[in-house]
């Protein structure tokens, strides 16, 4: 996959995609000192983008370095990607991490800032079964604790439980997992944030401990505007049994209904139908 035309900017410049390398010295592959951005490019335009931007800035300050562009300038390097590939849509995923240097210990002051932006055609992420409702495992791993880790960085690290998590959904034929947090409460799935219907209520857990998504937030302002009644609380996994529809949000997700999630099956109902029909929608307009 390394080895293919295209285009990636790094540093400041659009370089060859199988060009694009760093050394085995960077400091990101030890230590996970790395954040990233995923965003979705439809019709030309990236939506959210400067969310994306300003939350990947945010994201590196949380694990104590600076990307050394603004958001405008990295706005501009998303755009000079996506047009030196001829994409107008497009999953763009932006990296920043601390680069190899003088420190090769776990501090890394003096270790250069670097950023990337590449880019890829990205269909479904749960493939073609999205509308049927996408099957889920219960993850083993938990989501930290916000005082062991900063659980609202985009970051590298936060991400090895839930590869091992997917990986364990995908053996047992699912296609993602649900994750608990480290108190028990039901928190999210991989990469991506759970929702779920009750008696035309919406309920979503509270995100104390992981990633308050953009599509979250875009999907709260849809309810918001449907009048739909929205509880953000932490729920018991008990509760899985009680709710008759869910779905999840993400950028590569985007809307996807939840059929079934351990031994809890859901209907993918009416709401879960317009919400993921109409986000579609919103983000072409
Ligand atoms: N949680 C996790 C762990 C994620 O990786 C993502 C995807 N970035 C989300 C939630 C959803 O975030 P967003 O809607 O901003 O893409």
């Amino acid at each position: 996959y390394d080895d293919r035309d295209g285009k990636i900017w790094m540093d400041g410049t659009l370089v060859e995609w199988r060009d694009a390398k760093v050394h085995i010295l960077t400091h990101a592959l030890h230590y996970a000192s790395s954040v990233f951005e995923g965003e979705r490019c439809y019709n030309g335009k990236i939506f959210k983008g400067v969310e994306h931007s300003e939350r990947l800035k945010r994201s590196a300050n949380l694990l104590d370095f600076d990307i050394p562009y603004s958001v405008d300038e990295i706005e501009a390097a998303k755009y000079a990607m996506l047009e030196a590939n001829g994409w107008t849509d497009a999953y763009v995923r932006a990296v920043a991490w601390r680069g190899a240097g003088e420190d090769m210990g776990v501090s890394a002051k003096k270790n250069p800032v670097r950023l990337a932006v590449a880019g890829w055609e990205w269909g479904n992420y749960y493939g073609d079964a999205k509308m049927k409702g996408a099957k889920l495992d219960i993850a083993k791993w938990r989501r930290p604790d916000p005082a062991t880790i900063p659980c609202e960085a985009k970051a590298a690290g936060l991400y090895m439980i839930c590869t091992m998590s997917k990986h364990a959904a995908e053996e047992k034929g699912c296609s993602d997992a649900l994750m608990y947090d480290y108190r028990g409460y039901v928190a999210e799935a991989t990469g991506a944030n759970i929702f779920f219907v009750k008696d035309g209520e919406v309920h979503t857990p509270k995100p104390d401990c992981f990633l308050n998504g953009i599509t979250r937030q875009t999907v709260l302002g849809m309810l918001a505007e449907r009048g739909v009644t929205v509880h953000e609380r932490h729920i018991m996994p008990e509760e899985l049994d009680g709710f008759e529809q869910c779905w999840l949000t993400g950028t590569a997700a985007e809307v996807t209904p939840v059929g079934q999630i351990g031994d809890y099956t859901f209907e993918v109902g009416a709401l879960t139908r317009d919400i993921a029909e109409n986000y579609e929608k919103l983000v072409r307009l």
